[in-house]
């Protein structure tokens, strides 16, 4: 059973579905059956390629998003073969599209493997709340319409945590107030944040940028704020006509030797961007072979500056926060949030100028968390994850961004190794990989637990015994 249709868990159900071939199991029409529950009743897009994409677009060239690790154009054909792809391939490549566009693509790839093997995938729309492991080592998923699942393995893919609420001694009441907007991939966030009257958008990363892109258009009345703790935005992808350089790997260190070696490439000569892209292949080992205390240090010092250089953006969207800001109709502050206060009137926002510590206040009609990947998987509201801590399926990694995995992306329980058929593919497993966000990280993370999920099929499955095995 695959928790989560998104990216990662569409990805993992077509590679098991490609996988099938012509084998099945003597007495069953099929090797084995899986269910892919998602509680938006979507399957393929996910969060970040569905209807709450507006008219955002993706932040990497269409010819590196293919679905595949081995054929990275995969998305690139498949927009060749549309009648309204407009361009020729080579713009396209470098071309940032609509991130809903790419959702199709998802949608489609998953359409014609079912079409192809139509008794293996039952797509279920539910949350998943609660799982339970049974005496016989299979499990029993229950999801939010009452209904119970059992299967073999199961496979979360539930994406990213929303961000927390930001902390501060307030009394917290904003946090019930539906003019504070906590999940900011709902479908309904930019209409809220249209509509007339100052707003606020906290954090100042690509969600934010993705937020001011849709604001352009529609919000007629009323400023956009956004504040940050270091007024940082990402920085815009070098023009295509740069080529990249491959600058080759950074020895394995602490972080203050990784640092040093970064720094000396770039004194050297080598574009600050190759520098940072090369790196990219070897982050989830330079991340691992980090001690807890410099991973801290990381992620209190280093993230921010980290975070702008790693995950650019379209030099078109950065223009255009230039303009809204040049025309009065964003301001940026950089400052630490004191308090939200809600009134009649609206939202009271104080925060702390970042310099002088001067006291600012804010009077709003919507505040929307914009904060990014900042969760901490003990503060989620997450019913399915609290349950897996609850029942020591699952144990938080040292700094609580998701949960802890084992090299092949089986859950580590409270207690002891890990032996159950409980798997994670990506934000989940972010404590113990770092990179594991984007397409790139997560489609080498599905072909390869695809893989593990068939082998470890192969030798245990009895035919017939449950409803789904995957
Ligand atoms: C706005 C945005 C833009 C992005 N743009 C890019 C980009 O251009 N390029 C790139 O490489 N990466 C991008 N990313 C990174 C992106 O996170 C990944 O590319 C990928 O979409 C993540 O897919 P996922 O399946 O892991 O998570 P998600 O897409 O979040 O999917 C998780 C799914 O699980 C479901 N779910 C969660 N909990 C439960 C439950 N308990 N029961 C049932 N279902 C559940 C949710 O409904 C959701 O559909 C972007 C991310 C965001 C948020």
């Amino acid at each position: 059973m695959i928790l989560g249709a998104g990216f990662s868990g569409t990805l993992t159900a077509i590679h098991l579905l490609r996988a099938v071939g012509g084998s099945p199991v003597p007495g069953r029409k099929s090797p084995f059956r899986i269910a892919l529950v998602d509680s938006s009743g979507a399957f393929g897009p996910g969060v970040a390629y569905g209807r709450g994409a507006g008219e955002g677009l993706l932040n990497v060239g269409a010819g590196s998003m293919g679905a595949f690790p081995e054929a990275p154009g995969d998305f690139l054909g498949w927009l060749g073969g549309r009648e309204d792809a407009g361009g020729n391939q080579a713009a396209l490549a470098t071309a940032f599209l609509p991130r809903r566009l790419y959702g199709e693509y998802l949608e489609d790839l998953l359409r014609r493997e079912r079409e192809a093997h139509p008794d293996i995938l039952e797509t279920v729309t539910g949350r998943a709340l609660d799982l339970v492991p049974m005496p016989d080592g299979t499990y029993s998923v229950f999801l939010n319409q009452g209904r119970y699942l059992y299967a073999q393995k199961v496979v979360l893919a539930l994406g990213n945590f929303s961000p927390p609420p930001p902390v501060f001694g307030g009394e917290g009441g904003y946090q019930g107030d539906p003019r504070y907007l906590g999940q900011p991939w709902r479908p309904n966030t930019i209409e809220r944040l249209s509509e007339p009257g100052d707003v606020l958008i906290l954090g100042s990363g690509l969600t934010c940028l993705d937020f001011l892109a849709a604001l352009a258009k529609r919000k007629t009345r009323g400023r956009i704020h956004v504040l940050s703790r270091r007024g940082l935005f990402p920085i815009a992808h070098p023009p295509v006509s740069i080529p990249s350089k491959n600058e080759g790997p950074i020895p394995a260190g602490t972080l203050r030797e990784i640092v040093r070696a970064v720094r000396r490439k770039i004194a050297g000569g080598a574009f600050w961007r190759d520098v940072i892209d090369s790196l990219r292949p070897q982050t989830q080992a330079l991340w691992q072979g980090l001690s807890l205390e410099d991973r801290r240090r990381f992620v209190r010092h280093l993230r921010p500056y980290w975070e702008t250089v790693r995950h650019r953006a379209p030099a078109e969207v950065l223009a255009l926060k230039d303009r809204l800001e040049g025309e009065g109709k964003l301001v940026c502050h950089r400052g630490r949030l004191s308090y939200i206060e809600p009134t009649e009137e609206g939202l009271e926002v104080v925060f702390q100028r970042r310099g002088t510590g001067e006291a600012v206040r804010l009077l709003v009609g919507y505040v929307v968390n914009g904060t990014g990947l900042a969760a901490d998987c003990l503060r989620t509201g997450d019913a399915l994850v609290r349950s897996l801590l609850d029942r020591g399926l699952a144990r938080p990694d040292a700094l609580h961004f998701g949960l802890e995995t084992d090299a092949e992306g089986r859950l580590r329980p409270a207690r002891g190794e890990p032996r159950h058929g409980i798997f994670a593919i990506g934000s989940l497993r972010r404590g113990t990989l770092w990179e594991t966000t984007a397409v790139r990280e997560l489609r080498q993370q599905a072909a390869e637990l695809a893989v593990r999920l068939r082998e470890e099929e192969a030798g245990e499955i009895a035919p017939g015994r449950l409803p789904f095995d995957i």
